[in-house]
């Protein structure tokens, strides 16, 4: 039997455990993970915040026990403290302080992403949170239950930082969402497309605060404790007349945060999420393994690392961007799952290679739904493309068909090979499905005239004769 230790048992640990686990019986698994759960679905964090969907149970899509039928170990609550890379072993400590090593001949590494802290001063006050895991998650939820809780600052206007804003909002808190840029989801859409989330963001009471820079948080005094604490006490203490209560209170009062303080101007608040994104975990692996620009493992097709037998998947490894034709970091699940499957079918034999991705993603908030695909006109710019773009907006289907809604769509291309980089849209009806075409577009390195030629089929249930894709596509210059 081949031994493979697999450390991280979420979305990418998991994809190269079944992997191996179905479809190589030579293999003996071992995963093993710090938390005491896994397959946890992040993106059902915000739903389950704004009550959008009727239970957080259902946000898992596998379990321990699945893998022990399937005959792999699992160590769940087991945290990987080191690993010797020339003896091959890996160093365990489980949460009861109990330690283990673990030897193998393939090493996967699935330690997935840290959230990124700015440590800006007040930064342990109590009420202040990130949200990556599931027990993140629950804790910023039953702060909300707290009636107390009125205010809440959402830092980052990225995706995780635009979905709990609604989701906050939804639990009929008032919401100030702070971005140092000038348009929400800058990292994945122009101002044309970002301004249509702004606007639902702002019509739906999210209070926007773009262009502004968060300097430092401020807990609450010594006087605004005291009164705070007596009122909550003459709740509590008809309920529970126990007398730690006071100074429980207190307690928990002093240290938390009750404002937080911009370049532009001071606000009360009594939460604050921060969501200004991820970076690589790649503790495990400093000094040995190479690091790309992103800090991220750099892999190469088959998620090999430099050392022999050892992998890395899913958020803490690198993947080749077919839009900038170069290694890059993105962090999502969906590269996650693909580049395990990848890794476990390199480890069995079958040396399957990547394809690399166009970082598709998507977002849907209060009904404005928006999709892009590949790099955006003010990203291929920075990064040096002679890059132009192609807009068109219309009605999706005929006049005539009832629930009809506007769509955006704009294609970002090379204006010197004019091959295509990118796709965006945006609308309030669904038009999801439109962005894989562009996704394969961008990996197959399709021109945009190309694009302006391509067999669409028209039927007005779903879009028009003269359909907008294209209509962009001709009308580039
Ligand atoms: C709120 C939120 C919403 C998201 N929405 C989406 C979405 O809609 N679509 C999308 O594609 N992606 C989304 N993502 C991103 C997605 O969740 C990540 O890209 C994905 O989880 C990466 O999977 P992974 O397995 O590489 O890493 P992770 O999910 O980070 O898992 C890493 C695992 O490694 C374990 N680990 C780390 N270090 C050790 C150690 N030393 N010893 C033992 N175990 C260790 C951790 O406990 C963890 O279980 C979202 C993320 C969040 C937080």
């Amino acid at each position: 039997m081949v031994k493979t230790v697999i450390i991280g048992s979420n979305h990418a640990g998991i994809a190269a455990a079944n992997t191996l686990l179905d479809h190589y019986p030579d293999q003996q698994v071992v995963m093993i993970d710090k938390s005491n759960s896994l397959s946890y679905l992040g993106c059902g964090s915000p739903l389950w915040v704004g009550r959008q969907i009727d239970s957080y149970e259902t946000l898992f899509y596998t379990n321990k026990e699945a893998f022990e039928e399937k005959g792999a170990a699992i160590h769940m609550e087991t945290s990987v403290v080191a690993v010797d890379f020339d003896k091959k072993i890996v160093s365990c400590c489980r949460v009861n302080g109990e330690t283990f090593e673990e030897t193998y001949d393939n090493l996967v590494l699935a330690t997935g992403s840290k959230p990124i802290n700015l440590n800006l001063p007040g930064n342990d006050y109590a009420g202040i949170h990130c949200l990556k895991t599931f027990e993140d998650c629950m804790v910023v939820d039953e702060e909300l239950d707290d009636p107390m809780v009125q205010n809440v600052a959402v830092v980052g206007a990225g995706y995780i930082g635009v979905e709990m804003a609604e989701a906050i909002k939804r639990r009929g808190k008032n919401v100030l969402l702070f971005d140092i840029e000038s348009q929400v989801l800058s990292a994945y859409y122009d101002a044309w497309l970002s301004e249509d989330m702004s606007n639902t963001l702002s019509e739906n009471g999210v209070e926007l605060h773009l262009n502004e820079k968060v300097m430092s948080y401020q807990k609450n005094d010594v006087m605004d404790v005291f009164l705070r604490c007596i009122e909550e006490l003459v709740q509590e203490i008809k309920v529970n007349p126990d007398t730690q209560i006071a100074k429980n209170k207190m307690t928990s009062l002093d240290n938390k945060v009750s404002g937080i303080v911009t370049d532009k101007g001071e606000y009360p608040v009594d939460l604050v999420v921060n969501a200004l994104g991820f970076i690589p975990n790649v503790d495990l692996g400093q000094g040995r393994l190479t690091l790309s620009k992103e800090k991220a493992y750099l892999v190469d097709e088959h998620q090999r690392t430099n050392l022999a037998d050892v992998y890395a998947i899913g958020d803490c490894a690198t993947i080749y961007s077919n839009a900038l034709n170069e290694v890059t970091h993105i962090a999502l699940a969906t590269n996650a799952v693909r580049s395990g499957i990848v890794a476990g079918h390199s480890i069995g034999g079958s040396e399957l290679k990547s394809l690399g991705v166009q970082g598709s993603n998507g977002i849907s908030i209060f009904g404005q739904n928006m999709v892009s695909t590949g790099i955006s006109y003010e990203k291929a710019k920075t990064l040096g493309f002679k890059v132009a773009v192609t807009d068109f907006e219309d009605l999706q289907k005929p006049s005539f068909m009832k629930d009809n809604e506007q769509v955006k769509l704009r294609i970002v291309y090379d204006q010197v090979s004019r091959r295509v980089l990118g796709a965006q849209m945006s609308s309030k009806g669904d038009m999801s499905m439109g962005i894989h075409m562009f996704s394969l577009a961008i990996a197959k390195q399709v021109t945009v005239d190309e694009l302006a030629l391509l067999d669409i089929f028209f039927l007005p249930h779903f879009n028009q004769p003269y359909n907008y894709i294209t209509m962009a596509a001709l009308s580039a210059n």
